[in-house]
């Protein structure tokens, strides 16, 4: 399921294409997609210009000039910018919803007209906003793990007054944003913390650990432009490398890179946690 890295990835490749550009409409191919009926998402979008696109948690943001488009990937989602004639177009297997995008420079047969999103398992959502709506529900979202406001004094201070597994923590958005399954098993790792341990037994030296573990984890990600674990695809339709680099996640059974003991796979509020019985007790 596509996590921060691969939220940026996208983003970071869709700002040329989108930013500065008009949406001309939207073409609805399934409306389940959509958290409104789709006469009030058509009205409240067209003819609206996309001012920037950015990413909040696991959120794909188009900022319009009124109003924001809020694209949550779920497990298969994904943007694609097609121009005339573009041979990404083929990849394109189960669109949701097509937006068109006004174009930039007449003429130009590569320039971008449409903006599809792609969703095999439909998961996924793409939601209107007004501004208000927005900020009062990105209020709810906790801190950015690469933004400054995210600090391991905050961190430790944060962890101590819950009594969850430090690694459901992780998962909750409204802890920590941006965080799922593959980078909160891979920041745990990397900090030497076992992801059932409490958390608020969490000692000083682990919480800075684990800080340090998520923000190294979660850059490395966005480098290698995220991991593909199923169909996740960057706007060039390329998967992401850093699938190789991962030291637990989907490796029970595997040697542990560092002790070679076997990584193992435990089962906390029924999803998969992977770890290192011997780094991590
Ligand atoms: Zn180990």
């Amino acid at each position: 399921m596509p996590e921060l890295p691969e939220a940026e990835t996208l983003v970071r490749g869709l700002r040329p294409h989108l930013e500065g550009r008009a949406l001309t409409g939207v073409e609805v191919h399934h409306a389940d997609v959509l958290r409104m009926p789709a006469d009030a998402f058509r009205e409240r979008i067209a003819g609206r210009r996309i001012r920037a696109v950015r990413r909040r948690a696991k959120n794909i943001v188009l900022d319009l000039d009124t109003g924001v488009v809020v694209v949550n990937l779920g497990m298969t989602g994904w943007l694609a910018p097609l121009g005339e004639g573009s041979a990404l177009a083929e990849s394109v297997t189960h669109p949701a919803l097509t937006f068109g995008i006004e174009p930039s420079n007449r003429g130009a047969p590569t320039d971008t007209r449409r903006l599809v999103f792609d969703d095999i398992r439909r998961f996924g959502c793409v939601e209107a906003l007004s501004d208000e709506e927005w900020s009062a529900r990105s209020a709810q979202i906790g801190p950015e793990p690469l933004e400054p406001e995210f600090t391991a004094e905050r961190l430790w201070a944060d962890l101590r007054s819950s009594r969850s597994p430090v690694r459901n923590w992780l998962l909750d958005q409204r802890r920590v944003a941006g965080v799922g399954n593959i980078y909160a098993s891979e920041a745990c790792w990397s900090a030497r913390v076992h992801p059932g341990r409490p958390c608020r037994d969490i000692t000083w030296r682990e919480a800075r650990d684990l800080h340090r573990g998520m923000v190294d984890v979660l850059r490395a990600a966005v480098d290698a432009g995220g991991t593909t674990i199923r169909n996740y695809r960057n706007v060039h339709g390329e998967r992401g490398s850093f699938v190789h680099r991962l030291r637990v996640y989907g490796r029970e059974g595997d040697p542990c890179v560092d002790c070679g003991v076997p990584i193992e796979r435990i089962v906390l509020s029924n999803r998969s946690a992977f770890f290192c019985p011997s780094c991590q007790r």
